[in-house]
């Protein structure tokens, strides 16, 4: 293609090769244009090319942790669980790329560490870590939302003597942790899918927890002939429940009764029922759960109260569990677990309260100090989270029109139009970016790419050359997503140091990085700006 006399070597260049990059592929390239995706990853997964950690698995259920593009590949794709492990998922995305060639579009272990919008021929040049460089028309990333690791600063990590990493860089090659004393610093999601996992082999595994959760149980089981025949028969319906959810995920919602006007017996009753695994306790009970403290507290106490029964040791069991007076549920996003408070009835599985009871102190060459104890440990986990939603767009400098980074543009807000598009950076959208939803992420990342795709369709059919979203719409849709923030109790996360909110990161203030106004309402904008010819955006043509 050539835009203002100049050639480019790619229509598109994509960043990431976990769904987004697939769908891009899949997407794009039906729509005639060139697309070259990188990722300094050795094979395709996005999030679970890297999150190797021994348990890792999905929280949504399989059967819609999918791409639906294609009828044909998702009757042909067996799942074998209801929540597949991360190399099943892996393999997933495998099969889509040989089955859709998306191969040549490829591009592996190439790692871009530079991307500059080029004002005066409106394209955009990305650099990779060797140097080579690449232009294109329209610049994507489909780096991810949680995939920017939170490396903390704890005094002496560079002291100790064994491995020590985080949890999404576990070695490639595999480490050997059986007979092994694991240290865990973390004890968020991922933890809380490790720990069973690694319990089974290793000598001891010590957990510091700073902050409780509430701990959702999984409820893994086979996917078996009779369920894969029901879902496989039933594939249109479970992909339009997932386009009509409010987190994107194929359960019924509204369910069109609050709890604060159920009476208690029939409330639990409710809740009871649909402890049933996965996320349906919460969204498939009541509606007011997430916006109203009273409702909150009541499923709050809930999941408390399952919570420590399955715990044998009630110290113990008060230390696992949040309190409702600290954080209400959700503020922090809930784990699904796999046996996690069982594993702590096992004598060789320790929590230590670094909050309260002994704080962590350092790092030394042969384990963890507490103000309290020396822990001895052979390996050491950081499993402390990620800079999320903008962290991988932070990681290295992308540079819009003004000569400004997207790090620096977001020092204190993370401005963005429908978490697709940013005002002073023509020709690049994100896909989930800031202020887009949390939901299941394959659904939401297929809704961005139809969107993307379908702007640079009228782009091309119309012979614009630029598109700049427009700072009125950034401002409209950042003050629309705040305003819906503040009415629900994710809000509170700033309390307990949510990533939801950032609240994690030590280096920028906490701020409004999600809307969380129902992902089916998003796609439902999404739809109508695309039906209205996209009015966040000016078109431009060079030279005109
Ligand atoms: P996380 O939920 O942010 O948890 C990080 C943990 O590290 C927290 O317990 C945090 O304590 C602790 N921590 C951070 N810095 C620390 C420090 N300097 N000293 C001591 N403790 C520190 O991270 P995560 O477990 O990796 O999960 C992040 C998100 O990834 C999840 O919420 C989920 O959305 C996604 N995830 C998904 C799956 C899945 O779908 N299968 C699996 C794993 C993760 P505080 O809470 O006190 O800050």
């Amino acid at each position: 293609m050539s835009t203002n006399g100049k050639k480019v070597d790619f229509d598109v260049i994509g960043i990431g090769a976990g769904f987004a990059g697939l769908a891009l592929i899949h997407y794009l390239r039906g729509a005639g244009l060139s697309v070259r995706i990188f990722d300094r990853a050795s094979d395709v997964g996005g999030t679970w090319a890297w999150n190797r950690y021994p348990g890792a698995a999905t929280d949504s259920e399989s059967y819609y942790y999918c791409l639906t593009f294609s009828k044909e590949l998702l009757q042909q794709w067996s799942w074998t669980k209801r929540y597949p492990g991360r190399q099943e998922t892996q393999d997933y995305m495998r099969f889509v790329a040989d089955k859709c060639d998306m191969w040549p579009h490829i591009q592996l272990n190439t790692e871009i560490v530079d991307a500059e919008y080029q004002v005066d021929d409106g394209i955009w040049q990305v650099t990779t870590a060797a140097g080579d460089r690449f232009t294109c028309k329209y610049f994507v990333s489909g780096m991810g939302m949680i995939s920017e690791p939170l490396i903390p600063n704890i005094k002496g990590m560079d002291q100790f003597k064994g491995p020590l990493f985080h949890s999404s860089r576990w070695p490639k090659e595999g480490l050997d942790y059986a007979g092994k004393r694991i240290g865990i610093i973390g004890a968020g999601a991922t933890t809380v899918q490790m720990v069973p996992e690694l319990a089974k082999t290793a000598a001891s595994v010590t957990v510091f927890q700073r902050t409780p959760n509430y701990i959702l149980p999984a409820m893994q089981k086979p996917m078996t002939p009779e369920w894969e025949k029901e879902i496989k028969d039933n594939y249109d319906a479970i992909v339009a429940k997932c386009r009509n959810h409010v987190f994107g995920m194929a359960f019924d919602s509204p369910v069109g009764r609050n709890a604060v006007d159920t009476p208690e017996e029939e409330r639990q009753r409710i809740f009871e029922e649909n402890w049933t695994g996965s996320f349906r306790c919460v969204f498939e009970t009541f509606d007011d759960l997430l916006a109203n403290p009273e409702a909150n507290r009541m499923a709050s106490e809930f999941i408390i109260a399952k919570m420590k029964a399955r715990v044998k040791d009630p110290k113990l069991a008060d230390l696992l569990a949040p309190s409702f007076d600290d954080y209400p549920l959700f503020a922090k996003r809930p784990p699904l677990d796999h046996g996690y408070l069982e594993a702590f009835n096992e004598d060789h599985v320790h929590l230590v309260d670094i909050k309260d009871a002994e704080p962590l102190v350092e790092i030394t060459e042969t384990g963890v100090r507490t103000t309290r104890n020396h822990y001895e440990f052979d390996i050491i986990v950081l499993a402390t989270g990620f800079n999320a939603y903008t962290g991988a767009l932070e990681a290295f400098p992308i540079r819009g029109a003004t000569g400004q980074t997207l790090s620096e543009k977001w020092r204190t807000s993370s401005d963005c139009i429908m978490g697709v598009c940013v005002s002073d950076f023509p020709n690049m959208f994100v896909v989930t970016g800031p202020q887009a939803p949390f939901a299941n992420l394959p659904t939401s990342i297929e809704q961005n790419v139809i969107w993307i795709t379908h702007c640079i369709e009228k782009m091309e059919r119309e012979g614009y050359d630029i598109f700049k979203p427009r700072r009125e719409a950034e401002e409209a849709w950042t003050a629309h997503t705040a305003e819906i923030h503040a009415q629900t109790l994710m809000a509170e996360g700033h309390k307990v140091n949510s990533w939801m909110m950032g609240a994690n990161r030590q280096d920028k203030p906490p701020r409004v990085l999600i809307y969380f106004g129902g992902a089916n309402n998003y796609y439902d904008t999404l739809d109508k700006s695309a039906a209205e010819g996209f009015p966040e955006l000016e078109f431009e043509k060079l030279g005109a």
